[in-house]
């Protein structure tokens, strides 16, 4: 009877929201042939009752002109953009200037950049959209193109016969957001049931370079699958910007999640025959393995990316156990002797990444391994760190949109029915103790004493755990 009752509640609940209509808020944008222009008609249905923002301190400086449609109003943003001024369905019509980069309070290099022909730009340097995202409300935007001109944004498509019609994801508006415009071809890779749509950006070296790059995102792509089985984002939008210089196929890569996730990987075209063993995009693929952690948390988030960076590596043979152990050893020992009065904590909270570099990505990697090592031990092998990610993700990822590190920690705990992390976060997170990595070391049976002595080769046919299988 309860069960019968309950589903009731829930039709008379579905009923009423459909009877409160959703209003459907329509952005038509153009731009120019050059691609510095940008023109926005946002039409509003019904009586808009919220303000606009974008995501960039820099917004009000591209800004360079709007009105309302039905008055010929002006309307300057400060800040925010009050709709104060349009009737019931009403439109409000500006224009934005990405034909520089403007970096006076916004110092990310992306928000206005041009790549060859192309341009990339921060959602938030254009894209003033309803400050909260509202049951009662949806956005679509709507492109026209020039001719020859692609796009690559971390929406979805909502129309079979425009490819250019979206449905804006509506994150919190702070979320950083990419979309690039240019005379590139969006190209679908598959990977399991997921989609990744890697768009690379325009060359000026005269290289065939991108069978190499899409190869090597399949291949990362499929490693990072292999923790859980599943490819962690099913819909992802890849962007390539070539022209780095240095030794490295991938010179910066990052994570974004405004919309929907994205990785951004910049690269260094000419080394392109060794793209598929850089390992950043491993590191950058394994951050999609959790949500997004609060910013503060920064060990968390890139201590996991960086243990599965170098485990998968080995793991798909790019690099050797022996290699791998050492270079967890010898960074562990850097992250050690680094801000050793701080805890892993303070330093992701107080220290910028410039100075607490070492410590919040090698001192979170040392958690993670000691947390993989321990629930290895409890289980005799049987229970990893891949077992925990892949059955919070089925449990526990759409809980909350964003995690802080000690509530991801008791959820972990929850999941794998030890006392595993929260142990390791009060510790070796809260206080400024150094993860006691030897004890994980020896659990798999690599003697650190022969680091640089050859005696970590011996040892190697002696491990216990198939932390490298
Ligand atoms: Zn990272």
């Amino acid at each position: 009877m309860k069960a019968g009752c309950g589903f009731g509640i829930f039709l008379f609940l579905t009923t009423s929201a459909n009877a409160e209509t959703v209003a459907t808020h329509r952005y038509f944008v153009e731009l120019n042939q050059s691609l510095t222009e940008m023109y926005v008609n946002a039409c509003f249905e019904g009586t808009p009752n919220f303000t606009l923002v974008a995501e960039s301190l820099d917004a009000s400086l591209a800004y360079t002109r709007g009105k309302v449609a039905s008055s010929g109003d002006e309307v300057n943003p400060s800040g925010e953009i009050s709709l104060k001024k349009l009737r019931r369905d009403d439109c409000f019509s500006y224009q934005v200037d990405i034909s520089r980069p403007i970096m006076a309070h916004d110092p990310r290099p992306m928000t206005i950049k041009r790549v060859g022909r192309d341009v990339i730009t921060a959602e938030g340097i254009w894209l003033w959209r309803p400050k909260t995202a509202s049951p009662t409300h949806k956005v679509e935007v709507i492109f026209t193109l020039p001719i020859g001109v692609g796009i690559s944004v971390p929406w979805s498509r909502i129309n079979s016969k425009n490819p250019f019609h979206f449905l804006l994801k509506e994150t919190p508006y702070d979320w950083p957001a990419f979309t690039a415009f240019g005379f590139f071809k969006e190209t679908e890779v598959m990977v399991g049931k997921s989609t990744l749509r890697v768009s690379i950006l325009e060359s000026q070296r005269r290289l065939e370079f991108k069978k190499s790059i899409l190869q090597g995102i399949k291949d990362a792509a499929r490693a990072v699958r292999s923790v859980t089985g599943n490819f962690p984002v099913d819909d992802l939008q890849v962007l390539v910007e070539p022209g780095a210089y240095g030794p490295n196929a991938i010179s910066v890569g990052y994570v974004s999640r405004g919309g929907r996730p994205a990785v951004h990987l910049h690269i260094n075209e000419r080394k392109h025959d060794v793209f598929a063993t850089d390992s950043t995009i491993l590191h950058e693929f394994a951050h999609l393995l959790l949500p997004k952690i609060n910013n503060v948390d920064s060990w968390l988030t890139e201590g996991l990316a960086t243990y599965y960076e170098y485990l998968l590596a080995a793991r798909v043979g790019h690099k050797s156990v022996r290699d791998t152990l050492n270079i967890f050893r010898k960074n562990f020992e850097r992250a050690r002797l680094s801000l050793p009065k701080q805890s892993l904590l303070e330093v992701s909270q107080i220290n910028s990444m410039s100075v607490g570099r070492d410590k919040i990505y090698w001192g979170g990697a040392a958690i993670f391994f000691m947390a993989d090592v321990k629930l290895r031990l409890l289980t005799e092998d049987q229970y990893s760190l891949d077992h925990l990610i892949s059955d919070f993700r089925d449990c526990c990822l759409q809980k909350k949109i964003s995690w802080s590190g000690e509530e991801i920690f008791l959820e972990f705990d929850n999941i794998a029915g030890h006392k595993v992390f929260e142990d390791l976060y009060r510790r070796f997170v809260a206080v400024s103790n150094f993860p006691d990595v030897l004890e994980a070391f020896n659990a798999i049976g690599f003697e650190v004493s022969g680091f640089g002595q050859g005696r970590g080769e011996k040892r190697e046919s002696k491990l216990r755990l198939g932390i490298f299988n």
